[in-house]
């Protein structure tokens, strides 16, 4: 670790959807102390599926922390089986929304924790730290916040519009039902307001991102934050790497571009991090007054998600120190010589 980055004694939060944004948040791990990483995550896409409650944004991030994911798919647990899906689907049930049977070992768990009067953040720190993972994984919300997707064929939960219908309808306006009734949960809470950095991961700003922010009181907890806020963005060359970012921005009016990341988050962050390819954007950005570091943000491997993130922590304490210096009460006048008669 170089000496700049953040010090054992400080606190990262990063706020992550799944895919994208837990390839920063691995990287992450490799690089901090568990105990000074909080990864607040999105339950926007959460659903109730025969009696279970599903978090998939949660789980991306717990089985990739946990070693236990997918790798190809970049979710679900790592050479899971389809024998409880193949039942339902006897049944005559609709099974278009896979869940392996050990990733139901985990829907099952949560869901009786939860019947039990658990809160969802406790049970998801209850369930990552008996996966061994050290650094802790916080939904955004302990308060049902659910994404719907406006389309010409009507309103669509995000499942129904990403997983059955492939992202393929046009969307004309991205919902949060619940979310005017929510709260950040004390413990996103409370990680928003101790860090020292808070880091927006690569992830969709609509779907992933904007749940959260669409929380009561989040969005203003961040805009306080005392922590340095840096975001990355999800654009490459105004492309997505995966997934509907493009479209989503597009439906609410924003630019797919490092501009429109920008303007998501406009008031919440102080830096963007973009990709090399988008360097044209950074005069622009500088004059919104974001500090901006161009790099290559694509994530390769293993090797790609610790690069960026040790860029992105060099950068951080880089940004870190110079904003200390500029709070520093300006340089002493020193006196002058003292008159001779
Ligand atoms: P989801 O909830 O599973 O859709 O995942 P996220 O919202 O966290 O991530 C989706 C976003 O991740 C998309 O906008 C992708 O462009 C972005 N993404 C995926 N991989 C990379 C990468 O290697 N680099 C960057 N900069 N963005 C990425």
């Amino acid at each position: 670790m170089s000496a700049g980055r953040p010090r054992t004694a400080d606190r990262v939060a990063v706020l992550s959807g799944g895919i994208g944004g837990v390839k920063l948040v691995e990287g992450l791990t490799e690089l901090l102390p568990g105990d000074a990483l909080s990864v607040i995550c999105n339950t926007g896409d959460d659903l109730e599926l025969w009696g279970l409650h599903v978090s998939p944004d949660v789980d991306t991030v717990l089985y990739t922390l946990s070693g236990l994911v997918n790798r190809e798919q970049g979710w679900g647990v790592e050479s899971d089986t389809y024998e409880a899906l193949e039942m339902v689907k006897r049944y005559g049930e609709a099974t278009w929304f896979l869940l392996g049977d050990r990733d139901i070992g985990t829907h099952l768990l949560r869901t009786s924790m939860l019947r039990q009067g658990r809160r969802l953040t406790e049970v998801t720190l209850e369930l990552a730290r008996r996966l061994g993972i050290g650094a802790r994984v916080i939904p955004a919300t302990d308060d049902p916040v659910r994404t719907f997707v406006l389309t010409p064929d009507g309103e669509l939960d995000f499942q129904t519009y990403f997983v059955r219908r492939r992202f393929e309808p046009p969307v004309e306006e991205v919902r949060f039902h619940g979310a005017d009734d929510a709260v950040p949960s004390p413990e996103a809470a409370a990680a928003l307001l101790t860090a020292s950095t808070i880091l927006i991961a690569p992830s969709n700003p609509v779907a992933s991102i904007g749940p959260m922010l669409a929380v009561r009181g989040f969005r203003q907890a961040l805009a306080q934050a005392g922590g340095l806020r840096v975001a990355i963005s999800p654009l490459i060359g105004g492309e997505a790497v995966k997934g509907p970012t493009v479209q989503m921005m597009e439906a609410t009016n924003l630019p797919a571009t490092p501009i429109g990341v920008a303007q998501a988050y406009e008031g919440l962050i102080d830096a963007l991090v973009i990709d090399r390819q988008d360097v044209a954007y950074k005069p622009e950005l500088e004059e919104f007054g974001l500090s901006v570091l161009a790099t290559d943000t694509l994530m390769e491997g293993f090797e790609g998600r610790l690069r960026l993130a040790a860029e992105v922590l060099d950068y951080c304490s880089v940004l870190g120190l110079k904003r200390a210096r500029e709070r520093e009460p300006g340089p002493r006048k020193e006196p002058g010589p003292r008159a001779v008669d």
